[in-house]
């Protein structure tokens, strides 16, 4: 997708503080972090919103968790707790148009979200 930042962090083309990557999916560093852990794991692949999922999707989206369970575990926040959270479309507040999980840890995290 040509005008899709993600696709672009993919491609190499806008920079990212990497932390994970393997055949389906990247993960890095959010650019304005809301926890001492923010990473985001995205799919290679565009897929706009969660709204777009299919079933033919599915070993995709395991991956994308299996990759966020990682970034967890590397980045030290395992034990001590995070959360993942997808924001799809307006009232969850979704800005980038790629689908993607955010990685939060390091910090008490307050629920329920506001
Ligand atoms: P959303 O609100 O769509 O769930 O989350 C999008 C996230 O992307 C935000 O947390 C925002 O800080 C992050 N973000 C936006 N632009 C960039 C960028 O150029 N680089 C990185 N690493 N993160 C970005
Ligand atoms: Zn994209």
């Amino acid at each position: 997708m040509a005008d899709c930042l993600f696709c672009k962090i993919v491609e190499g083309t806008i920079p990212a503080k990497k932390v994970h990557e393997d055949e389906h999916t990247l993960a890095f560093h959010d650019i304005a972090p809301h926890a001492p852990t923010h990473v985001l794991v995205i799919p290679r692949r565009h897929v706009p919103t969660l709204n777009d999922v299919t079933l033919e999707d599915r070993e995709l989206m395991g991956s994308l968790l299996l990759s966020a369970t990682k970034v967890a575990r590397e980045l030290g926040v395992a034990d001590s707790g995070y959360r993942l959270v997808m924001n799809c479309n307006r009232d969850a507040g979704q800005t980038v148009f790629h689908v993607h999980v955010h990685v939060l840890g390091g910090r008490p995290l307050a629920w329920p979200p506001g």
